[in-house]
């Protein structure tokens, strides 16, 4: 469940060792050369297990604000039921393109400021200070990756959205407010990179890769059997397209409830739309945030 980048060699830590140890003088220790052969041994076998990837460096302190909007952003998902005890919610950082921000592997509702960790684009964490990371913090890294104009990710198991990405109908924009889903939603489809005994998780850079191909220069990518991930322009703008591709989500299934042929939005419609909501994503944002942060 849990992962840590931090390592412990356990064949060093078995032996005790630190370099050197066990390499008593000789007549003081019958057994000293055995032993001095099993520490250079288990030295040789823990060096060779040392991970390959380099401690990146911090980019600097992030913006204030933006740690503040993240943490927002993580109740403001629970309160509105985007995300449970499950789901995770990012940003870019603002001093340097090639790292983001994210919390601990924790439950969202409870994320404070101390919880926010920096990670480079291979999703190593700066200094994870033995806590662990997200299972799937690859997600955010390989799609930040692959799409330069991405600033915020999330990524949820929101329920209303699940049928669509195990059926062969699409998700697509049934009103004004989902009108980002443009001419529907792609899924994808992780048997096809993990094989069919996967535990569907996007734990990998490899299958973060995948992911972000499947997303391709849309908003909101399915996940068969699993979620979806919304990506926007902003902390504000990513919390609206989440919740509202839940949202498109409820009144798509009650209107094939209904059993009628339905009118979708046509694509031009959509860019329409999309692009008047684009400039009233703070509104529903500063109704969220007083509701989520109420208790503070
Ligand atoms: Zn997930």
């Amino acid at each position: 469940m849990v992962q840590n980048e931090g390592h412990a060699c356990l064949v060093c830590m078995a032996a005790g060792l630190t370099p050197l140890a066990g390499g008593g003088k000789a007549g003081q220790n019958p057994g000293g050369m055995e032993t001095r052969f099993f520490t250079l041994l288990a030295m040789g076998l823990c060096l060779a297990g040392l991970p390959a990837v380099a401690q990146p460096k911090s980019a600097g302190t992030p913006d204030p604000k933006l740690i503040e909007d993240l943490v927002v952003a993580n109740r403001v998902l629970s309160d509105q039921g985007v995300v449970d005890g499950f789901g995770h919610v990012s940003v870019r950082h603002d001093k340097d393109t090639n790292r983001y921000l994210m919390s601990r592997s924790m439950a969202p509702a409870l994320v404070k400021a101390d919880d926010i960790l920096e990670y480079d684009l291979d999703s190593v964490a700066v200094d994870a200070k033995g806590r662990a990371l997200f299972l799937e913090r690859f997600i955010h890294g390989e799609i930040y990756k692959a799409r330069p104009d991405v600033k915020a990710i999330v990524h949820s198991h929101s329920p209303s959205v699940i049928p669509f990405s195990v059926s062969q109908t699409k998700l697509r924009p049934i009103y004004h407010m989902s009108s980002f889903l443009g001419e529907g939603a792609p899924v994808f489809e992780i048997r096809n990179v993990a094989g069919a005994g996967s535990n569907l998780l996007v734990g990998t850079p490899e299958l973060g890769t995948a992911l972000a191909k499947a997303l391709g220069d849309k908003t909101v990518v399915l996940m068969r059997g699993h979620g979806s991930v919304a990506v926007g322009s902003s902390i504000p703008e990513v919390v609206f397209r989440a919740y509202y591709t839940e949202m498109n989500a409820r009144l798509q299934g009650d209107a094939i409830r209904l059993g009628d042929s339905i009118t979708y939005l046509t694509p031009q419609e959509a860019a329409a739309a999309a692009k008047t909501n684009a400039a009233l994503v703070m509104r529903p944002w500063e109704l969220w945030k007083r509701k989520a942060m109420k208790s503070e």
